[in-house]
């Protein structure tokens, strides 16, 4: 069935949304993103997601054209009109379409662009049996800390852990210690009960999963330490994981083929996972689609 999909004001079939081939988005990877949770057909940390996108926007030096109230009721929108129970919205916005030079353009109109997935992401049986990951080298700009579409070193690196046969790859920096997963922050649980994550720095995404999961640290009987870790380190780990708005919190089974204690879910880990999916139904149950009446206004460009 054909989704409604949002361009420039629109809410069109998605066979008639369409971008021009002049956008920067496309030809530079000018452009920011965010992915939004949708359970219980209600939104996941709405304000914290839009927030970052325009935290993301002004670091790129973005005309400001938007504040994130207004973008708030066309999420909603996307949500009711495909009937979304369970998945993710995506959205992106690029500095727009000019011809193509690298300076920035002096009066293109940004684009924004949104669309719904369907998908399982609270009961994913991979949840069940955790994840294998690789270690690659960190490739990336310095600015990991905007979200920007520039992700051909997540895709190469999740080439390569599938070369491999894993699941998924963390990253490791010229100094030996992990940064980040491809599309998702890591973290280690050590033998006495602290949880190791690396602090935040123009180095890692500042994850909105992540800072869900570090307040949930306290309802548990573990410590948090803000630090970079080791790939060693993290083998000779009880436990490890990693946050995602897409996964939550997902157990890591194996590093580079050296399993995690007893290569299974650890129990810290799952009982993160349990109260961070409470966490994020009763944010969802705080932003709703918008009810069937409600029409949102067209935006002026
Ligand atoms: N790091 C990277 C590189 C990511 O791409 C993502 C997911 N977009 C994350 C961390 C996790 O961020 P969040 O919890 O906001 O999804």
């Amino acid at each position: 069935m054909s989704r409604t999909v949002y361009v420039n004001g629109e809410f069109l079939p998605e066979e008639d949304a369409k971008i021009s081939v002049f956008d920067r988005g496309f030809l530079f990877a000018d452009a920011a993103y965010e992915v939004f949770p949708v359970l219980d057909g209600g939104i996941v940390d709405a304000d914290a997601h839009l927030a970052r996108l325009a935290r993301s926007l002004d670091e790129l030096d973005f005309p400001a054209h938007y504040t994130p109230d207004e973008y708030l009721p066309v999420l909603k929108t996307l949500v009711r009109n495909n009937k979304l129970h369970e998945g993710l919205i995506y959205m992106q916005v690029t500095r727009g379409a000019q011809d193509r030079s690298f300076n920035f353009p002096k009066n293109a109109d940004p684009t924004v662009v949104m669309f719904t997935q369907q998908d399982t992401i609270a009961d994913d049986p991979v949840a069940k049996t955790g994840i294998t990951v690789i270690t690659v080298p960190d490739i990336r700009w310095q600015r990991c800390d905007i979200k920007t579409v520039a992700l051909l070193p997540a895709c190469l690196a999740k080439a390569e852990a599938s070369r491999r046969g894993a699941d998924d790859a963390w990253l490791v920096d010229d100094e030996g210690f992990i940064t980040e997963g491809s599309s998702n922050n890591a973290y280690i649980i050590t033998k006495d009960n602290k949880v190791v994550t690396r602090h935040l720095s123009k180095a890692i995404l500042h994850g909105i999963t992540r800072v869900s999961v570090l307040s949930l640290i306290s309802q548990t009987n573990l410590e948090l330490e803000e630090r970079p870790f080791t790939i060693e380190e993290a083998n000779g780990a009880i436990e490890a994981f990693s946050t995602s708005a897409s996964a939550f919190v997902m157990p890591v089974v194996s590093i580079n083929g050296n399993k995690i204690a007893d290569g299974k879910p650890g129990p810290h880990a799952m009982v993160l996972r349990k109260l961070c999916l409470e966490a994020a139904r009763q944010s969802a149950a705080e932003t709703p689609a918008l009810s069937p009446r409600h029409r949102i206004k067209k935006r002026s460009s």
